[in-house]
């Protein structure tokens, strides 16, 4: 299992100061849930620790091995679910989950059974031939949850995992991170506040970039009577 540690994180775009040093540790085997309103810096977050975004300022030190220096092994640990994914808008969803067993190194019955158990997992059997251009938001979502699982990462990031999807299917997906959470450490965004008291062992809350609590959901609200909503409302304002 893997430890993230984030020590003054900042990336800017332009003059907008996207994330503003964050400094946060997310320990082995834990499922932490970003949040913040919109455009508070959650998504940037996430790509930075992907590999997909250089940050600007700050380190990002996955099992003690600062990214920076050490990006291909680490990236091997991590499994991302972006908002938008997946991307191979003219691929069959078969073909594009073969295309990411094959960037992962699975070949021959390997591939065939990665491939397998994460169309299971993600419940996409029915979409299989169907171009992913054409897949309802729902059904795009599970495909690229699949994608992120298909390797069995130590480090499950999610964007929004849940979004689009239908009642049901937000129960399974949530169903599954818990159960991932056992042997893996996640960090999921959100802007469902059950959901994050249904799944996460911690939230980090997030506004105009800056880290504004951090801890276990009873630790973050005020008293006992003091709901998770109004919580991220005093914090956020
Ligand atoms: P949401 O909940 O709406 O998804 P978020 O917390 O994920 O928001 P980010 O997507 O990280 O927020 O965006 C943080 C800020 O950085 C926003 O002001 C956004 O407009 C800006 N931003 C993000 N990516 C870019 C980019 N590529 N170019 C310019 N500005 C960007």
């Amino acid at each position: 299992m893997s430890k993230i540690k984030l020590e003054n994180l900042s990336k800017s775009f332009g003059d907008i100061k996207a994330v503003d040093g964050i400094s946060l540790d997310i320990n082995e085997g834990e499922i932490l849930g970003l949040l913040g309103p919109n455009g508070a810096g959650k998504s940037t977050t996430m790509k930075m620790i992907a590999g997909f975004l250089k940050p600007d300022d700050g380190d990002i030190v996955i099992d003690g091995k600062d990214i920076a220096e050490d990006d291909i092994e680490t990236k091997k640990k991590l499994g991302f679910l972006p908002e938008g994914c997946p991307i191979y808008g003219d691929m069959s969803v078969g073909m594009f989950l073969a295309f990411i067993a094959d960037i992962r190194g699975y070949r021959g019955k390997e591939k065939d059974n990665k491939i397998r158990d994460a169309v299971k997992l993600a419940n996409i059997e029915e979409v299989l031939n169907q171009q992913v251009d054409t897949l309802s938001k729902g059904y795009s979502r599970r495909v690229g949850f699949a994608q992120a699982i298909m390797h069995s990462p130590e480090i499950l990031m999610l964007d929004e995992p849940t979004d689009g999807l239908d009642p049901n299917q937000k129960i399974h997906i949530r169903k599954i991170i818990k159960d991932m959470g056992k042997d893996k450490t996640i960090i999921i965004s959100t802007h469902i506040l059950e959901e994050v008291e249904e799944v996460c062992d911690k939230v980090a809350i997030i506004a105009g970039g800056k880290l504004r609590a951090n801890g276990k959901v009873s630790e973050i609200i005020k008293n006992k009577k003091e709901s998770l909503e109004q919580a991220f409302i005093r914090l956020t304002k």
